[in-house]
């Protein structure tokens, strides 16, 4: 409710969790945990919505500072977004599955250019804001998604 929540400090573990907008590295910090995060499911050839995660985040920052521009009085509005909370941007109930292509790369065989394929692009949908996001993944790990064992390929 706008009014009711009292600043305080964070104890030690919403900490690490929220970032203060009242602080003017704020964004930094918000940006830095999500580079962390979009990092740990590229490893893992995961999709995750950036762009979603970074609307969100502009929404309750500006959310925020209307109520504490709007807020009268000795106390002060709660100045903290919560930032924790970003694997929802990589739940896979989140995404559509649209289309895998294979990505090519030159070779030269025989003297002769051709193209081998090096790997799959795969792309998503992100059923919240129809974002695009495509997944590039090595042959090892594509084949691997889909079940494919070497026997298989010829
Ligand atoms: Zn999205």
């Amino acid at each position: 409710m706008a009014g009711e929540s009292i600043i305080r400090e964070p104890t030690e573990s919403e900490k690490q969790n929220f970032v203060d907008i009242m602080k003017p590295s704020y964004d930094t910090n918000f940006i830095k945990e999500m580079r962390k995060k979009e990092f740990e499911y590229a490893k893992k050839y995961q999709p995750f919505c950036r762009r979603c995660c970074k609307l969100d985040f502009e929404d309750a920052v500006a959310q925020l500072k209307l109520n504490i521009t709007r807020f009268r009085g000795q106390n002060k509005v709660d100045s903290l977004v919560n930032i924790g909370s970003m694997d929802k941007y990589a739940d896979k109930k989140r995404f559509e599955l649209l289309m895998e292509s294979e990505a090519n790369d030159q070779i030269v065989v025989a003297g002769r250019r051709e193209p081998r394929v090096v790997g799959w692009h795969v792309d998503y949908k992100c059923n919240v804001r129809g974002c695009n996001i495509t997944v590039d993944m090595p042959l090892d790990v594509y084949d691997k998604w889909k079940g494919i064992k070497p026997a298989d390929k010829k």
